[in-house]
């Protein structure tokens, strides 16, 4: 499979073809094209030994003609300013789909989050979060988790930018701590939402969620709410994997006692002795629904023929590479893009930022119910669009995103 795909590359050459459909003036397309701000510092850390170990930082504004940017940060060792730049076009045009006032942005640490301790990670974060004090702040820029980034990590970024700015900044960071003015539903909401586009992708195909079979690769936070969900709408859910491989039941598996199994074990296989399966197998085995819901590049131009489902929800982001994309809009197969799919996260951000800035807190069952609004009306605008066009769903997302935001940007002027 492919793996040397350059996401700001692919990132480029979407929103070109946005572009090209909206008819969009060459000048407009160049603003788009380009991060408005790149922030890159080099953060030194003492680490628990006593030496000193310098990681370079990146922020990345792209977007804020429609409000504030937003965007997690990663640390990772392969963070690269290229990825960071793409992942804060990405963010641009999510927060756009789903009609929320932010724009894009996205940050990252390329450091060895794995090895590294508690204490190191402590320290690096409040360093980095010292070094973009004056880029970030609750109507600038707000970041939030991404991978190895949890919410100890946003409790520290609030921590330590109050610290600095002297009073207490709820707003300044998403994805915290319920103690700490995280809001209730968020563990839950990327994964919900991907059932509730999932649903209404099975209505435009007619197929009975009763009856469909699904198949779900991963098992982490995304995949498990989205199978949990999926569960409770009664549809059968046959495959579900992890780093480790996969698990495949015609008969269907039910999430909840699979979990129970994962955490005792550390994986999904050997659950019942049910037979195992690889994870290239598990996308092309036989199903109705497939969701990929792990990592990136995973639906490729050497599987994507051979994918048997005809509904595909983008749990994962970039889990589809372009060329993939071509052969199954071909076949008539639906992707629903991670841009839509997988926007319930960052709408129960967006959420958790009003509440903050509200000084109030909702419950769960509010929080749930207006993300669920937010995203069936995203998925009928985007279908509407790519109808509209006679294009693929990820193409209608990002022309339905793409003219949003040169909206605001028209109506705001450029001086
Ligand atoms: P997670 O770490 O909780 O889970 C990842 C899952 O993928 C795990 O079950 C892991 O075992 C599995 N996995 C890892 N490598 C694999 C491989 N090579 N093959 C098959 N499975 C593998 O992460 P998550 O939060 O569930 O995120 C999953 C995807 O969803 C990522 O692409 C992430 O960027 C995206 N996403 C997450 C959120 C969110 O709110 N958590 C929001 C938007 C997008």
């Amino acid at each position: 499979m492919s793996h040397k795909i350059n996401p700001y590359e692919v990132a480029i050459k979407q929103l070109e073809k946005a572009s090209s459909i909206l008819k969009l003036d060459q000048q407009v397309l160049e603003v788009l094209k380009r991060p408005q701000k790149i922030i890159m510092v080099n953060i030194p850390v003492k680490m628990d030994d006593g030496t000193i170990k310098t990681f370079t930082g990146y922020r990345v504004q792209h977007n804020n003609f429609r409000g504030p940017y937003k965007g997690g940060i990663r640390y990772h060792p392969e963070v690269n300013l290229d990825e960071v730049i793409a992942l804060a076009m990405w963010m641009t045009w999510k927060c756009a789909v789903v009609d929320i006032p932010f724009g894009g942005a996205k940050g990252g640490v390329a450091c060895p989050a794995k090895y590294l301790s508690q204490a190191e990670k402590e320290r690096l974060t409040r360093k980095f979060v010292e070094m973009i004090a004056d880029e970030i702040g609750e109507e600038i820029d707000i970041p939030a988790p991404d991978v190895y980034t949890d919410s100890q990590t946003m409790a520290w970024i609030f921590d330590e930018y109050s610290r600095i700015k002297g009073y207490p900044a709820y707003g300044v960071v998403t994805g915290k701590p319920i103690e700490l003015g995280g809001s209730k539903g968020r563990t839950q909401a990327t994964g919900y939402g991907v059932a509730i586009c999932t649903r209404e992708a099975a209505k435009v195909y007619n197929i009975d969620l009763k009856e469909a079979k699904v198949a779900i690769q991963g098992f982490g936070n995304v995949a498990y709410y989205a199978a949990e969900k999926l569960y409770q709408f009664g549809c059968k859910i046959v495959a579900i994997s992890d780093s480790q491989g996969g698990i495949y039941d015609p008969n269907g598996l039910d999430p909840i006692d699979v979990m129970n199994y994962k955490q005792k074990t550390g994986s999904v296989v050997g659950y019942k002795n049910i037979r195992k399966i690889s994870n290239e197998a598990l996308l092309i085995s036989d199903c109705e629904i497939l969701i990929p819901a792990a990592i990136e590049n995973q639906i490729t131009g050497e599987n994507a023929d051979k994918i048997k489902a005809k509904i595909i929800v983008e749990g994962a982001n970039g889990p589809t590479t372009p060329e993939a994309d071509e052969i199954l809009f071909k076949k008539g197969v639906l992707v629903v893009p991670d841009i839509l799919a997988n926007a319930g996260g960052v709408t129960v951000s967006y959420f958790e930022w009003v509440q903050n800035m509200q000084k109030y807190q909702w419950e769960e069952e509010e929080v749930l119910r207006k993300m669920e609004e937010k995203l069936v009306k995203a998925f009928y605008d985007v279908l509407n669009v790519s109808k509209q066009y006679g294009i693929d769903m990820r193409t209608a997302a990002m022309v339905l995103a793409v003219k949003r935001v040169v909206d605001a940007m028209k109506l705001r002027g450029i001086r």
